[in-house]
């Protein structure tokens, strides 16, 4: 399949494209990233309408509505595949033309952002690309035949996480439902109803087994997951309190209640805790450079809109914020996600709904709407 932005326009902006502003470049950058991957950044005043293309050791961004800007000159690290940077003005397009030291392979959604304005930062196109292997114009190759069409029709990737399992119960309820249950339960029928929408899904367990945080993140890394959806249920010292919440990763927890969640789902792998895997360290390497944001503003987004979803389909919310921030180790991946706690065990009312097959349903529903409405294609 190829990334192109103008699907989004064709899709739900058409009538706005005439009389769009134009847009102007920005900044254009390169830098190294780990794993030896090349990122070429193009910073642009407004949303940029792009499509790339692959000449011999070249990229090519073509970025509709927009003139060239020799004021614009692009940074160049060293020891990246980008040689040099050119504008071409081609109708209304510019062509930004990066010349290579060696050829890559088309870019998947993988090495794709579009990032939206925040600080001194206005909207990022950020590419992340390393030197094509044989294996890569191979897949090309078969690709533009025509001969493989199940490779043009990419299924997204969706990872269930239910939280807990075998040796860690989660938390329980006053009539013993354990938490560890709930969640597998509606991570199967959430399951279930995934596959039946075309998306692609795997779940981090599918029994009752225990299973350390890192690894599930580690296990959404190696599917590739487009998604990642951790599915837990709450307690509170006070009975009364009741409703769904949903959090995104951030190393600063929003508030003292969502400080004390995550310390109380991560204490979960100090049942059995051994010291940083080589995977761990990789992570944090890789979420300390630009794309933890772009993780952290697509967590967001779906946390919202899954947010939304609940709401439309009058399950009850937890009083306060309905997305939250804290350093929850699950979410510690380059995936974006959120963790949803689908309600309170604590809670006798709730308990009795969290394990009702109906209610069950509800939740998926809602979750399922969610992800089709969130945008892949960022
Ligand atoms: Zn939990």
């Amino acid at each position: 399949m190829k990334v192109t932005g103008m699907s989004v326009i064709v899709a739900g902006m058409l009538p706005r494209v005439a009389f769009a502003a134009r847009n102007a470049l920005r900044s254009m950058r390169t830098g190294v990233q780990p794993g030896d991957k090349t990122r070429l950044v193009i910073e642009t005043s407004a949303r940029p309408s792009y499509s790339l293309s692959y000449p011999e050791k070249q990229l090519v961004i073509d970025i509709a509505n927009m003139s060239a800007d020799t004021s614009v000159v692009a940074k160049l690290a060293s020891g990246t595949l980008v040689t040099d940077i050119k504008q071409v003005q081609s109708g209304d397009h510019l062509h930004i033309v990066a010349n290579l030291r060696k050829n890559i392979g088309e870019l998947q959604k993988s090495q794709i952002m579009l990032l939206e304005p925040n600080g001194d930062n206005d909207y990022r196109l950020v590419l992340d690309f390393t030197a094509s292997t044989s294996a890569d114009k191979i897949a090309s190759a078969v690709a533009s035949n025509g001969t493989n069409n199940k490779n043009q029709q990419k299924k997204y990737v969706v990872i269930i996480d239910p939280g807990h399992g075998g040796k860690d119960p989660g938390c329980i309820g006053k009539n013993g439902t354990r938490e560890k249950d709930v969640v597998l339960s509606v991570g199967r029928k959430l399951k279930n109803k995934l596959d039946a929408a075309g998306f692609k899904t795997y779940m981090t367990r599918t029994n009752d087994t225990y299973l350390k945080l890192a690894n599930r993140a580690e296990f959404a890394e190696r599917r590739k997951g487009d998604l990642f959806i951790s599915l837990h249920a709450n307690a509170n010292p006070s009975r009364t309190v009741k409703g769904f919440s949903i959090y995104t990763l951030s190393e600063k927890a929003s508030d003292e209640e969502a400080k004390k969640l995550a310390e109380s789902e991560n204490a979960a792998d100090k049942i059995g805790v051994d010291g940083f895997t080589e995977f761990e360290k990789e992570i944090r390497a890789a979420l300390s450079s630009l794309q933890q944001h772009a993780v952290a503003e697509m967590s967001e987004e779906y946390a919202n809109g899954c947010a939304r979803a609940f709401r439309s389909s009058k399950v009850e919310a937890q009083p306060g914020p309905s997305v939250r921030h804290a350093p929850f180790a699950v979410l510690r991946s380059t995936v974006p996600g959120a963790l949803i706690e689908l309600g309170h065990l604590s809670n006798t009312s709730e308990e009795r709904l969290l394990k009702n097959p109906e209610h069950q349903a509800k939740l998926v529903a809602a979750i399922v709407r969610s992800i089709k409405n969130y945008n892949f294609d960022v």
